[in-house]
Order: structure tokens, then sequence, then C-alpha cells
């Protein structure tokens, strides 16, 4: 019995020898694998040089053309027709769109870099390029034909015509799904009927995506997308909303009054509406996530030039460390914003799901530039309470990215629903 109990430990030992052994020759050919192709690292923080071109072209371009004029749109609460222009010039009202469709052909982390510097000055203008971008464009981009591209790509990606995306309705908003909207097939047509509010772009766009019921029994497969022009009769566009931010980005009611709508403008299958919504959503919601980091930035910034300039007590006020703390801590949280933004970016590049990571970003993100302009105005004292400087227009802003495109809650639920799905 002795002699038996010793032999299978010596076995014991030797199988553990040996276990330890592969291993170590497991964990030695991976580094060996890895220092010879360095270039595969699977994380990789550096920006190639297409990125890095476009990044510093747009910060250039916000410098000079939009920040200096910041102040008078927010008063004047005009929609910059003449910037859009200008950036739909440059490729950055298409920028990641197929080139073969009149797009710049950039990738989605492209496309956060050129979002975050807009919004670093001017998240009215971001929201702008972001929502024309991905919700309107992007629907089309997602579920259209190829005589559907060809006829209005180009020109959206030009932005020589503005998109809007119709899906929010007095009724129904984190429920988009109890629209009342009604699309009636009827010969060649569809009888296109209801109301949709705060839809962005709704007075200056040339063309609409609008989500109605073709079929009200089939509850969300009973949904479907059309392409609507501005100029068919029946298309009533409201007055400008008033406010609490993103003062020069359009926002207005929208109602369809018996707009027919050719069968051929049918905007992927019917029935398919809010599928390709949910898909619409999850890249916009990357392009929120920029432009919150954007803003944050923003606040940041301002937050230690003013901090180094400001004196109390004989020197600067940045270093107290109550306000160092501050700035630390909107440095580290926008960081985090950012690499949260890029990582949902890069996931949607390459094809894999990111539904998870651009709600997780989106909730992050616009939770932090509230809270991040929230700290800039108290380090900003009572100048931060006025117009005079940036920093109280970043918390109006702000708060409308908590909101819009899924509030902050219903991110909530989509990244608990997500989580949950890895155990069943
Ligand atoms: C400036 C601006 C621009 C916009 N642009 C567009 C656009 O271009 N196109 C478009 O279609 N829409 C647009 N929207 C609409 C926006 O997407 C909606 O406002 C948003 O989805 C919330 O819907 P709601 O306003 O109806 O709020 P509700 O859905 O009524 O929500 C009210 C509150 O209840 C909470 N709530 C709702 N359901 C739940 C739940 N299940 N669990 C926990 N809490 C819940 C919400 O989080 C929120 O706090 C825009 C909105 C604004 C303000």
């Amino acid at each position: 019995m002795y002699y038996y109990s010793d032999f299978y430990r010596i076995l014991n030992s030797l199988w553990f020898i040996f276990l330890s052994f592969w291993k170590r020759f497991q964990f030695t050919h991976l580094i060996i694998k890895i220092q010879n192709k360095p270039q595969n690292m699977p994380l990789n923080f550096e920006l190639n040089e297409d990125q890095k071109m476009l990044q510093e072209s747009v910060k250039e371009f916000t410098e000079r053309h939009v920040a200096p004029t910041v102040f008078e749109r927010d008063n004047s609460k005009e929609f910059p027709h003449d910037l859009v222009t200008q950036l739909g010039e440059m490729g950055m009202m298409g920028i990641y769109h197929d080139p073969g469709f009149g797009g710049s052909g950039f990738d989605t982390v492209s496309f956060c870099l050129a979002i975050e510097e807009i919004a670093r000055w001017d998240a009215s203008l971001a929201l702008t390029v972001a929502s024309h971008t991905s919700l309107g464009t992007g629907h089309i981009s997602i579920a259209g034909s190829d005589d559907q591209k060809k006829k209005y790509m180009p020109d959206l990606c030009a932005a020589t015509r503005l998109a809007g995306w119709c899906l929010t309705e007095p009724g129904s908003g984190s429920d988009a799904s109890g629209m009342k909207t009604t699309a009636v097939k009827n010969g060649d047509h569809y009888l296109l009927n209801g109301s949709k509010i705060f839809i962005t772009q709704g007075s200056v766009a040339d063309v609409y995506v609008v989500l109605a019921k073709t079929d009200p029994d089939l509850g969300t497969k009973g949904i479907s997308a059309f392409i609507v022009e501005a100029d068919w009769e029946g298309v009533k566009p409201g007055a400008p909303m008033h406010k609490l931010g993103m003062n020069s980005s359009n926002t207005t009611e929208v109602v369809f009054e018996n707009v027919e709508v050719p069968v051929e403008n049918l905007l992927g299958e019917e029935g398919m509406g809010f599928v390709d919504t949910m898909k619409v959503l999850d890249g916009g919601r990357v392009g929120i996530a920029a432009l919150s980091v954007g803003v944050a930035r923003g606040a940041l910034e301002e937050s230690l030039k003013y901090s180094m300039e400001r004196k109390q007590f004989g020197k600067p006020i940045g270093n107290f460390q109550h306000i160092e703390s501050k700035l630390v801590d909107m440095a580290t949280s926008v960081e985090a914003a950012r690499l949260l933004t890029l990582k949902a970016a890069t996931l949607k590049d390459n094809g894999k799901s990111y539904t998870k990571e651009a709600s997780m970003a989106k909730l992050f993100a616009s939770e932090l530039s509230v809270q991040a302009s929230l700290d800039a105005i108290q380090i900003h004292g009572g100048y931060g309470y006025t117009k005079e400087y940036h920093v109280e227009r970043f918390l109006r802003d702000a708060k409308l990215l908590t909101i819009g495109e899924g509030t902050s809650e219903i991110q909530r639920l989509i990244i608990a629903r997500e989580l949950k799905k890895s155990f069943i």
C-alpha cells in the first residue's frame, strides 16, 4: 500500500514538471512570435498617417474658421450654412462613406477624431456633421439599394443637400416602437401620415429618412423606412425649437400630411426599418461619444488655461490642490472616454459587434461632458457663469448628449441586456 501511493506521488510530480515546462515553452513561443511581428500587436494606440493628417487638418480648420465665431452663432442661433458648405467641400460630410457613392472613404476612427476636433469648439456644428453623416446619410448607406445610393449619397456627402432622420414623435421617444406615423401602400406609392419631433436639420434638410408603420399589427416588424424629399407636397417642417443649448444646430418638428412616397423610395426591406434603425443608432452613438469627448476636452483645456492665468492669494489658482484635483480627474476621464470611443469605432471598422461598446462610450463620455463642464464653470468662478467664457455654453450643449440618440437610462438598459447575453 505504501509503495503504491509513493508511485502515484512520483507520477503526479512528473506530470506537474511536464506541465510547467509545457507552459514555459508556450509562453516563450508566444514572446518570440510577438517579437518577430511587432506590427501585429493587437493593441496599438498610435494613429496611422491618414488619421493624423485628417485630425490635423480638421483642427486647423476649426481653430481658424469655427472657434472665432462660435459666440456669435450661439447668440444668433443661426444655422451655419457657410461652414457646412466648407466642411462638405473638405469631404467631412461623408467622411466614412463609400467613395463609390461620393464618400471620402475614411474609417470610423477618423470620423471620431474629426467630430472631437469640431466639438472642442462648437458642439452645435459637430452635432450637424455627426447627425447628417451617421443618421440620415448613414441609414441610406446601410440599407439603401445601389440606385438609391447613386441618387442621394453623392449630394449628401458633398453637403449640397442635407439629411434629417425622423424617428422620434411627440408620443414616442425612448420607446420608438410606439410610433404613430403610418405609411399605407397604395399602388405605386405609400401614403405617409404622421408627425415627427426634435428632428436635427428639421427645416434645413433636403432629404429625410422617415420611420413609419407599414403594418401596425406587427409591432417592430411592421416598421419601415422611407426616403422623403423636403420639397414634396405635404412635407411641413416647423419653426426651430427653443432649446437650452446646441443653439446653431437646427431642431424642428416635421409633419407629413398625405405625402405620396414612390415605392422605389422604400429604404431597405418592408418591415426591416426598426432593425436597420438599431444599426444606425449604434453608429450614431459612437459619433455622440466623440462629440462628448470634444466638449469635455474643451472644458479641460479652457480650465487649464484659466487656472494658470487667474491669480488669488498671490498665486495662480491652478496651484491650489482642490483645483488641481479637478483638472486631474477631468484629464483622466477625457482620456478614458476617448479610449472607449475609439475602441467602439475600431470594432465597427473591423466589422465586429459593437452595440455594447457604443453604448458604454456614449454613456460614459456624455455624462463626463456634463460633469467636466460643471467643473470648468466652478474653476472659472463667477466668470464661468457669464457668457464671456466658453464654459457655460459647454454645459448647455453637453446636456443634450445625455439625451439624444438614446438617454443615459436607455444606454444602461442596452449595456445590461448585452451583459446578460453572455450568460444565456
Ligand atoms: C436637440 C435634440 C435633437 C434630436 N435629434 C433627433 C433627430 O435628429 N431624430 C430623431 O428621431 N430624434 C431626435 N431627438 C430625439 C431624442 O432622440 C429623444 O429626445 C430621446 O430619444 C428621448 O426621448 P423623449 O424625449 O421622448 O424622452 P422619453 O422617452 O419620454 O423619456 C423621458 C425620461 O424617461 C426615461 N425613460 C424612458 N424609458 C425608460 C426606461 N425603460 N427605463 C428607464 N428610464 C426610462 C428617459 O431616460 C428620460 O429620462 C433629438 C432630441 C433633441 C433634444
